[in-house]
């Protein structure tokens, strides 16, 4: 492609590019296409022949947008809604166009410098301590990974046994185990399994009427485990759960892991952006005693996916787990730089950074406070929706923009209720379970989303 040529198709992306995004809701929220329907459409063998950008733009719209659940949709209200940003997009586009892999600092000396910087960023803009340094996985699952990961190499130290060198049969190798609340996201069960700790090797702690761990219920098995002679290693406590977003109370949780000698790590992934305002920032009480902390930009602070903040008070842990340098990649620089990949399972780094720096950029924190302040705002207006209908009943706190209702009827009718707005194309909500009965789940995260949207929402769901 030669530069005119780029200009040319670059313009004709970028003018599609605002126009997708100025119109989301032109597209049912929910895709309609069943499985296969996108293939079947796609040519079987790959074009022998050059083809024109004109007709790959064609197919864009005639094959793909259609067969996408838009994320960018402002009813869009289930899950964790994601969402990106222009300059998101645009910092993306600089990303692909550099290219750079920021493997070593000196293979990208302004990416590496950048993501400390911008991490430093975040990490004042929440009101984390100093004392965490920061970095950038891809998604919130690999930032517990890698705590996890960090926290089993701990243990070498208290137990003489090493799992770098030994791995985790090697002699003298405990049996190790892991806590978190039966309302833990499941990537902390995927990092036990795949860390040879084992799905046993996870024990699920039970929580109060809240949803928040249930610290006594901790400590029991804490000490029942040792007299078993398995030993503790890492509890995950997690601010703003994935099904109601409740706190666990991390202060209590960082007293039990001093007193055992136990990696903490915490699970903000979406709530840990709503610590950007100062009336939230007490949500994070206690995460300053953590050991590592991971809140993910891609949820809620405008960043296009993807892009997870990990932050570790104990990088030298992380080295521990996971530097191993091949003589082809030994650099001048020694220890006066960080090198990513010393402190990572993988390798090469995409320079993720940019695209954050031209975020806070562009908003200012007051301009991402704002959007998270509305949108936590809707979230009460809905609330209060519901409980004027007594049909309905709210069944968990709701102390950021998720809300957890149901109707009291019945799983029946809660699954045909979710199932009737969802085949609307205008709304699309999750679904998860409390206390053994199927709830409805609305949550609100992209900046598109404005009080009409909420409010349509409900005259659907309240049918
Ligand atoms: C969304 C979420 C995750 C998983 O995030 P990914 O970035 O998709 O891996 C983990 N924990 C919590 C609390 C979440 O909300």
């Amino acid at each position: 492609m030669t530069p005119e040529e780029f200009k040319k198709w670059g313009y004709r992306y970028v003018d599609w590019i605002a126009d997708y995004l100025s119109h989301p809701e032109r597209h049912a929220v929910l895709s309609r296409v069943k499985p296969g329907d996108i293939r079947k459409q796609l040519s079987q063998a790959p074009p022998e022949a050059p083809e024109s950008f004109d007709s790959i733009l064609q197919d864009l719209d005639r094959i793909i947008v259609p067969g996408l659940t838009h994320w960018n949709h402002p009813s869009f209200l289930a899950y964790f809604p994601t969402t990106g940003s222009e300059p998101g997009i645009l910092g993306e586009m600089v990303t692909a166009a550099l290219n750079v892999n920021a493997m070593l600092w000196r293979t990208a000396p302004a990416a590496t410098e950048l993501e400390e910087h911008v991490l430093n960023w975040l990490r004042q803009m929440i009101g984390l301590s100093d004392s965490f340094n920061g970095m950038i996985c891809d998604t919130a699952s690999m930032s517990t990974f890698h705590a996890l990961a960090a926290a089993r190499e701990s243990v070498a130290g208290i137990s003489g046994h090493s799992v770098r060198d030994d791995g985790i049969c090697g002699p003298g190798s405990p049996v190790l185990r892991i806590y978190a609340s039966e309302q833990a996201h499941s990537s902390v069960e995927k990092s036990a399994m795949a860390l040879g700790i084992g799905r046993r090797g996870l024990a699920k702690i039970g929580t109060d009427s809240e949803f928040r761990m249930d610290v006594d219920a901790l400590e029991s098995a804490i000490a029942a485990d040792l007299l078993k002679g398995v030993r503790p290693f890492a509890v995950v406590a997690t601010v703003g759960t994935t099904s109601t977003t409740s706190i666990d109370p991390v202060a209590r949780i960082a007293e039990v892991c001093e007193k055992y000698q136990l990696w903490l790590h915490v699970d903000a992934a979406y709530a840990g952006a709503a610590a950007i305002l100062p009336e939230q920032r007490h949500i994070l009480e206690g995460c300053d005693r953590a050991d590592s902390f991971v809140v993910n930009p891609h949820k809620w602070l405008l960043t296009p996916m993807d892009l997870s903040a990990f932050y570790c008070r104990r990088p030298e842990m992380l080295r521990r787990a996971f530097s191993l340098t091949p003589e082809y990649l030994k650099t001048a620089e020694g220890d006066s730089v960080n090198n990513g990949m010393d402190y990572t399972l993988q390798l090469g780094r995409r320079f993720r950074a940019l695209k954050f720096w031209m975020i806070v950029r562009h908003y200012g924190v007051e301009g991402l406070r704002a959007i998270i302040r509305e949108h936590i705002r809707l979230a009460r207006m809905f609330v209060s929706l519901v409980e004027k209908d007594s049909r309905f009943e709210v069944v968990a706190p709701s102390p950021f923009s998720t809300v957890c209702f149901r109707l009291k009827a019945g799983d029946a009718e809660n699954q045909a209720m979710i199932d009737r707005v969802n085949a609307t194309g205008k709304t699309f909500i999750s679904h998860t379970n409390l206390n053994g009965k199927l709830t409805a789940r609305l949550a609100i995260g992209n900046s598109r989303t404005s009080e009409e949207h909420v409010r349509a929402a409900w005259t659907v769901i309240a049918g």
